[in-house]
């Protein structure tokens, strides 16, 4: 039977092939705390006094995220609250807006619950069934979901805003930017954003070293109350071919996303300076009166599309 290789109990729960460390549950659990609280600080991902918004889905990622900022919270470091929201996916979306509810009371939290509906008139269901839509589901409910996430942290005096992106998500970003050339979209990922305007808050991904398989794993070793539906819509995606591509390498190549990280990480400063050239200049939305780089934000020209007022 093997044995942990850091104190040698039984039984064990993962076997890493990238590092071949062997871990109990115990220290599984302590290993992978340690290292998100590590690239928080060696990333400067939050501040002593920083209030944390989490948004918050319900699915392993995000209810993640909220377990070990509480650790944080908890010691009095940092102010934090939950935010979901609802985008209307029938079958999909109530059981992740009850889990969130469950996990923001279960550790005292204050939770902000706001549907898509409610703020641009459709769910995303009626979106992807009128016949005049013009963009894939993940387009809107991205646009709509972050301007209500990036509005309400700012209406909470949120600091920062932290997601559930964990490392899949990340190297799904950056060889899906890189092969599809979007050279401007890859030098905005990272570990923390660089906003353009003062009314976009700080978003931070303190999971971005963590593979998903793992937080899978700490979501069942701590007994957290997830969902692991996957999003109807996320099949339809050029994401979701890239990421079965990268899932599928992994196997025979287990160190394939971290390296991908590593190796992007490092290159990144340079793409940054050779293509820093094209300064969007960010004004006001002349309907809702967030950041826009054009007269209407996105999300007020979608809004205004699917709504037929235009
Ligand atoms: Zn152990
Ligand atoms: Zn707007």
């Amino acid at each position: 039977m093997k044995k942990c290789t850091k104190c040698g109990a039984t039984p064990v729960i993962i076997h890493r092939k990238a590092s071949g460390q062997i871990l109990c549950k115990e220290c599984f659990i302590e290993s992978i705390t340690d290292k998100v609280l590590k690239g928080i600080r060696r990333n400067k991902l939050i501040e002593k006094g920083d209030k944390v918004a989490v948004a918050l889905s319900g699915g392993k990622d995000s209810v993640m995220v909220l377990d070990i900022l509480n650790s944080l919270y908890e010691r009095n470091i940092i102010d934090l609250f939950a935010i979901t929201i609802d985008e209307g996916i029938e079958g999909y979306r109530e059981h992740g807006v009850e889990i969130a509810v469950k996990n923001a009371n279960k550790l005292g939290l204050d939770h902000r619950i706001a549907s898509i509906k409610d703020y641009f008139g459709k769910t995303l269901d009626e979106i992807m069934t009128d016949d005049c839509r013009e963009h894939g589901a993940c387009t809107y409910c991205g646009v709509f979901r972050r301007w209500i996430i990036n509005k309400i942290a700012r209406e909470e005096g949120a600091t920062k805003i932290a997601t559930g992106h964990n490392l899949d998500d990340e190297t799904q970003a950056i060889l899906m930017n890189y092969l599809e050339g979007n050279i401007d979209n890859l030098t905005r990922i990272g570990a923390k954003s660089e906003p353009k305007s003062d009314k976009f808050t700080v978003k931070i991904k303190p999971l971005r070293e963590i593979p998903e398989k793992e937080v899978a794993l700490y979501a069942i070793a701590r007994e957290l109350d997830v969902h692991f539906d996957e999003c109807p819509y996320s099949r339809e995606s050029f994401r979701g071919e890239v990421g079965r591509f990268i899932k599928e390498l992994s196997v025979n190549h287990p160190t394939i996303m971290f390296s991908t990280l590593k190796g992007f990480d490092k290159i990144k400063p340079a793409i940054k300076k050779e293509f820093s050239g094209k300064k969007v200049k960010i004004g006001m939305c002349i309907n809702c009166g967030e950041p826009a780089s054009h007269e209407l934000c996105r999300a007020c020209l979608f809004s205004k599309k699917i709504n037929n007022e235009e």
